[in-house]
């Protein structure tokens, strides 16, 4: 029934053959995630283990934010426990000690691990097993990878949600669990548009509390609210929680069929929902309209970087006019992704994983209009005369839902217009 508000295309790309690139990647690492995580989980502490780029990369992406009180470190790995001289796990406790004592606010500590935390393969799992049992009731201690070696820099925040999902308690309430970091606001949004459709109780992964935790078990229904959360929903299904599949929620058409996938589970009749959803799909349809005017009839050219490019190829040819060459995704979970094949329409290449050199190679004799990918490509690719929008910027800016429609078009749109003026300033 998704068809109802979003019909697909005569042929979708869920039977293309996908091309699959085993080469070298160009991406950030999981680090990345802890940037927004921390705002999420207001009683949570990210201790990243690692090295003196870890603590650069987290400072010089975080940025103003370290003024205030930090909720996340790094506890530098020196050269001697690189060497295996020093006792890592020892210096570790200590560390961990004196920051609990420090700091009684925190209820979560989530030992971040990291490239030189696996090459010396520290083991953080056993680390905050053991350290759970010593501090608990009062903190509760996980532990994920946020190493950059073969991963995406969205990885790290499924990796973070998948290992609170097996210390969750057990619960058989019916429910909806809404799952995915989204800034406060857009969260908001969305449990107001499901609650006046009737749909309840919501829960939200990760809760802004630990306090504030719920159980799952076989009545909890989620859905995910950000593509790259794979391990999450592997997680919760092994829990007995059952995936509700749809469309992401980008732009109003991905909205809405996520939303009527959600209320079709929740028995809200077709009135109710267009009721519900009349007014705001009618401003995100203006605000589209509004904000694509430079990018109907552009082609968009998709490197693996975010996890998000399927959606957004979806939202960008269906509700923006553009046309897409190649949508390049570092991993495609069919069960997660399957609706967006569904919705995209049948014509660009679709590429899982990386191998720059062969996609740039791709890139520059497709000369698309606009470029979407990661930092490090940027800028040669600017130097070359394209287009580019960093992917990064798609998952620190809020763009989820209808009222954030116009500005996740507006996105897109700006690097074409700025090289617009820049060519009218070249040529006057
Ligand atoms: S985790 Fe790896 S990729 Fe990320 S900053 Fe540290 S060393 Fe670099």
């Amino acid at each position: 029934m998704t068809e109802r508000f979003a019909p697909p295309p005569a042929r979708g790309c869920s039977t293309t053959p996908v091309l699959k690139e085993r080469g070298q990647h160009e991406v950030f690492c999981g680090l990345t995630g802890i940037i927004w995580l921390h705002r999420k989980m207001q009683d949570a502490f990210f201790l990243v283990i690692g090295s003196r780029t870890c603590a650069h990369l987290l400072q010089s992406a975080a940025g103003v934010m370290i003024f205030a009180e930090p909720r996340f470190a790094t506890a530098i790995l020196e050269e001697t426990d690189l060497a295996g001289m020093a006792d890592a796990q020892k210096e570790l406790d200590r560390v961990v000690h004196e920051l609990l004592e420090r700091r009684p606010d925190i209820r979560q500590l989530f030992l971040v691990g990291s490239c030189p935390s696996e090459v010396i393969k520290l083991d953080l799992a056993n680390a905050a097993e053991r350290m759970s049992a010593e501090f608990a009731p009062r903190v509760r201690v996980l532990s994920y990878s946020g190493s950059g070696i073969e991963t995406t820099f969205t990885q790290g925040e499924d990796a973070c949600l998948a290992a609170m999902v097996p210390v969750l308690p057990a619960s058989d309430e019916r429910q909806l669990l809404l799952v995915g970091a989204l800034p406060d606001v857009v969260e908001e949004q969305a449990v107001g548009l499901l609650e006046a459709m009737g749909v309840g109780p919501i829960r939200v992964l990760p809760a802004p509390v630990r306090n504030a935790e719920y159980g799952v078990g076989p009545n909890t229904v989620y859905a995910l609210t950000q593509p790259f959360l794979t391990d999450t929903h592997e997680a919760l299904s092994r829990r007995g929680a059952r995936h509700l599949p749809a469309p992401f929620p980008f732009g109003e058409e991905g909205t809405t069929a996520w939303l009527w996938a959600v209320a079709q589970e929740f028995g809200v009749d077709a009135e109710t929902f267009a009721r519900v959803t009349e007014k705001p799909r009618a401003r995100a349809r203006k605000a589209i309209a509004q904000a694509s005017e430079n990018l109907r009839g552009k082609s968009v050219f998709f490197f693996p970087d975010s996890q998000l490019e399927l959606p957004l190829a979806r939202f960008l040819t269906r509700e923006c006019g553009m046309h897409a060459i190649e949508v390049g995704a570092p991993f495609i979970h069919r069960a997660v992704m399957g609706p967006e094949l569904d919705l995209l329409a049948e014509g660009p290449v679709i590429a899982e994983g990386q191998d720059v050199d062969r996609q740039l190679d791709r890139a520059r004799a497709a000369r698309p209009d606009l470029v979407v990918c990661g930092l490090g490509l940027a800028n040669p690719l600017e130097a070359e005369g394209m287009t580019t929008k960093w992917a990064i910027e798609l998952v620190f800016t809020p763009v989820h839902f209808y009222e954030q429609a116009g500005d996740l078009a507006g996105l897109f749109s700006r690097p074409l217009r700025r090289r617009g003026l820049l060519k009218l300033e070249a040529a006057e």
